[in-house]
């Protein structure tokens, strides 16, 4: 677990690993800058661990450029702990600001004389694309600057030729998700639980309304925000700068209204973008609507402009293992940076870092904007990337049903399931199936209870309308079970054969896979399997083999994330107030200010509401705290993804897993680390231990062990998530990555059907059944004849886990020496203004 860690294998490849990589003698400044974003902070804790790890010194630049050009004690330099407990603050401890100044050379002068003199020569810019361009310019008159200072006397000769060169690395930190080259920019998923939390909130008082809402959200040029969380809610229309509505659409806007009214629907929302605009590049503004379907509706209307609550808030899971991914990478990549190499940014393609260089990323993005203001918006769309495309096509796909004379009839019908536990997800995941097949030409059943629902005969016909509103609720609505068709496969097939059933879609998790091959190895026996069968992944474990991501992992780690700071906030004022003590499960729930599930009863979520806010209001009168190492058990069977990224989100000293076996000295070594940490000022720890990583240091022993080698100097608490990390409304990453998953396992079914359109054709090859999942890059379809190689059945898990190598990660932002391969990426690779046919992964 820890200082005597070996390295993970590389896999065949030249990668270089970390000991290559020194950064003895190099100073690193790192900033935040333009507008502000969460996990912004997770991007400077992961800059500042991983600098001082590799042996760099690392300055804080405060206030952005301002505080470069200023300098003095804008400048200091920063030390592990200087980073402790900001993992979970939104918004950036350093300071961010515009700043007039360093658009000016006398400005960035004088910053770069700040700098020389400290000897900083790797910067890293944290902020959007004004901020990259401004550190791109630095960097390229740089020598100029230098030499501009020296005949000023300013520094010396020597100076300018030891510090020759500026190497810049950006990160994208920007709500709006505005950035070309990159799939998600840090903070854009923090800023999307922000407004779908209001939307769930809108929906669950306007069930006794009718009521009209429209959203103005972010985005005075990017359209992203607005258009991910119509997708994520189901939106009755959405207004975006790239994608203005045709001409008439005010009228069309009103009759989808006045039709979704007529279905009994009460609650109508539309959602506008900040900077949203008709064809001739209008403004078109949220109260322009409300007027609209008030004169022409008179329907009860409200307006809600979410402003800055989207800047706010605490930094969801992903974007803090996000921001600590990329964190890490700018570090290797100044260390690795020649004077040859040009400013890059490091990002997220697909679920794959990389490297791109920054001016052809912020050319790009200018572009977007150039393309808008000369309504060019089909190229808007497309400069803005493969995802936004994606986005786009598949909310229209969904939102709009096409009248029934212009939906050819493919004579097909096609089966929907959920297999296995409930994840958050699922259902957005059926519903988009649902409609996506319907608008194909098929007709859709639902098939409830999953396999044994399957073989009693619960099986009907489902319509566009009763999937209606299904993206936000948690669990599985059609139902879903652990039983595999094995044992039923005479019933199943003859109810295959009674529905005509051409296809068949599951969505579940390692139960779905199993059944998948059972299904597969029943063929010969039963014809009526010879039809194309896919699965989406959905299971909180992220086991499935064959995707890097299943549905639901993501809501998961968010509660195991809040669950963890929530859990601290509380024990640190319990000693001061009993009244805390109190069982701490309950706490997660409110923290992440979820819509409460049904398994919180009435009057405890005010109840804790009350007493976070008393926290938060204790804290800010600095009370002292107390130290204390936290031991949580999380669910995931033997697959310890919950618990590592987990890990990382939060922040965690050690996560035990089954995949990184263990023993007694490594447990030793992780108290005895902790019991120096607490001679720090960060006085307190917290352990997770996937539910299976072993048969014998169960959580208890573990807890036991740690609270008697840690007596007198830490005392110990113990957590057991459990099934609450099942539960909860779905986060936006689920809801969109179910709805966009399944919406192409529907495509996929129909392009296999096209194939046999009219010929009887019987599916007997493997490739006839697959699953769907996310790896690296791209959204594979891969045969479960051929993942049956890579995966582990006893265990349970894919014999290769993407994730393990972000293991040293945590381990190293944890302050422990590990070996690690240096990083995913590597390369600088060109900007692609369209991806490849594929759509984008995420
Ligand atoms: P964002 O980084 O979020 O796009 P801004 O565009 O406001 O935000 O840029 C933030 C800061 O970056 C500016 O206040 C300025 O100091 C610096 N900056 C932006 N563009 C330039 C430029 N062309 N030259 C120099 N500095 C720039
Ligand atoms: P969701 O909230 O999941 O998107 P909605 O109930 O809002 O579901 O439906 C979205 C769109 O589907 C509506 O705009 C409506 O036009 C269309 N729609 C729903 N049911 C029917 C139906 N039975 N016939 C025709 N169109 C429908």
């Amino acid at each position: 677990m820890d200082g005597h860690d070996s390295p993970p294998t590389p896999k065949g490849s030249l990668r270089k690993f970390l000991e290559q990589l020194s950064g003895a003698g190099k100073a690193i400044g790192v900033l935040t800058s333009g507008g502000d974003a969460q996990g912004m902070n997770a991007a400077v804790r992961a800059v500042v661990r991983m600098g001082i790890y590799v042996g760099a010194k690392v300055y804080f630049i405060y206030e952005g450029y301002q505080g470069m050009v200023d300098g003095g004690s804008n400048i200091v330099e920063a030390d592990w702990e200087s980073v402790s407990s900001i993992l979970q603050v939104g918004g950036t401890i350093i300071g961010s600001a515009r700043c007039q100044d360093f658009r000016s050379r006398e400005g960035r002068l004088k910053a770069a004389c700040n700098l020389v003199q400290l000897g900083i020569t790797s910067l890293c810019v944290i902020g959007g694309d004004g901020s990259l361009t401004g550190a791109h310019i630095f960097r390229t008159e740089w020598s100029g600057l230098l030499e501009e200072l020296a005949r000023d006397g300013k520094i010396s000769t020597e100076q300018v030729q030891k510090h020759g060169h500026l190497n810049v690395v950006g990160m994208v930190g920007s709500i709006d998700n505005d950035f070309c080259g990159t799939d998600m920019t840090i903070g854009t998923d923090s800023a999307l639980h922000r407004i779908i939390e209001v939307v769930d909130a809108i929906m669950t008082t306007a069930q006794s309304h009718q009521r009209t809402f429209v959203l103005e959200v972010m985005g005075r040029h990017c359209g992203y925000l607005a258009l991910v969380s119509a997708l994520a809610c189901g939106a009755d229309w959405v207004f975006l700068p790239e994608s203005p509505p045709e001409e008439g659409w005010q009228e069309n806007m009103c009759v989808k209204l006045s039709e979704n009214r007529a279905r009994k629907k009460r609650l109508n929302i539309i959602i506008v973008a900040e900077g949203a605009i008709d064809t001739q590049n209008k403004p078109i503004t949220s109260e322009q609507i409300k007027e609209l379907v008030v004169t022409q509706l008179g329907y009860d209307t409200r307006v809600t402009i979410l402003g800055h609550v989207q800047r706010g808030g605490t930094p969801s899971a992903f974007d803090r293992i996000l921001a600590s991914r990329m964190g890490v990478e700018a570090v290797v990549a100044l260390l690795e940076a020649t004077p040859e190499t040009p400013a890059c940014v490091v990002s997220l393609s697909g679920n794959q870092a990389v490297r791109l260089p920054l001016m052809e990323c912020v050319q790009m993005t200018q572009e977007v904007q150039k393309a808008m203001d000369e309504r060019r918006f089909k190229d808007a769309v497309q400069l803005r990337g493969r995802s936004f495309e994606n986005n786009l096509n598949t909310y229209k796909r969904l939102a709009i049903k096409l009248p029934d004379s212009e939906i050819p009839n493919s004579n097909c019908n096609v089966g929907v399931v959920n297999v296995g536990a409930p994840a958050a997800g699922m259902n957005a995941a059926v519903r988009a199936a649902v409609r996506v097949g319907i608008s194909e030409g098929h007709r859709m059943f639902a098939v409830y209870d999953g396999f044994e629902g399957f073989a009693k005969g619960q099986i009907k016909e489902i319509g566009w309308g009763d999937v209606g509103g299904w993206t936000g609720q948690g669990g599985s609505i059609l139902g879903t079970k652990r039983t595999l068709p094995g044992k039923y496969l005479e019933d199943i097939a003859a109810q295959m054969r009674t529905h005509s059933i051409n296809a068949l879609l599951i969505i579940g998790g390692f139960e779905a896979y199993l059944g998948l091959l059972e299904l597969l190895a029943a063929r010969e026996k039963h014809e009526e399997f010879c039809v194309p069968m896919v699965m989406v992944p959905a299971t909180v474990s992220n086991n499935v083999p064959g995707s890097d991501f299943s549905i639901g992992a993501d809501t998961a780690l968010n509660t195991i994330t809040d669950a963890f700071w929530s859990l601290l906030e509380l024990s640190k004022e319990r000693d001061s107030h009993p009244e805390f003590c109190i069982p701490v499960c309950m706490v997660p729930a409110t923290i992440s200010n979820n819509v409460p599930g049904t398994d919180l009863s009435i009057g405890c979520d005010t109840c804790l509401n009350v007493i976070v806010e008393t926290c938060d209001r204790i804290k800010q009168s600095a009370s002292g705290t107390k130290r204390r190492v936290f031991i949580i058990e999380t669910m995931g069977g033997f697959c310890g993804y919950l618990a590592n990224m987990g890990g990382l989100a939060a922040g965690a000293d050690a996560a035990y897993i089954f995949e990184e076996p263990f023993d007694i000295r490594d447990l030793q070594s992780n108290v005895e680390h902790l019991t120096e940490k607490m001679k720090t000022s960060i006085q307190r720890g917290l352990v997770l231990r996937n539910e299976n990583c072993s048969e014998n240091y169960t959580t208890d022993f573990i807890y036991q062990l740690y609270s008697e080698e840690g007596k007198g100097v830490f005392d110990c608490r113990k957590n057991v998530l459990g099934h609450m990390q099942q539960g909860g409304a779905p986060s936006p990453f689920d809801r969109n990555f179910g709805t966009k998953i399944s919406a192409r396992a529907m495509q996929w079914i129909s392009s296999k059907l096209r194939e046999s359109a009219g010929k009887g054709k019987k599916f007997l090859s493997d490739d006839s059944v697959c699953v769907l999942g996310i790896s690296k890059r791209k959204l594979l379809f891969q045969p479960v004849a051929e993942l049956k190689k890579e995966t582990d059945f006893e265990h349970r898990i894919p014999k290769e886990q993407w994730w393990l190598k972000l293991r040293p990660l945590m381990k190293i932002l944890a302050k422990y020496k590990v070996s690690f391969e240096v990083s995913d990426a590597s390369q600088l690779e060109s900007v692609q203004p369209r991806g490849p046919e594929e759509p984008a992964a995420i």
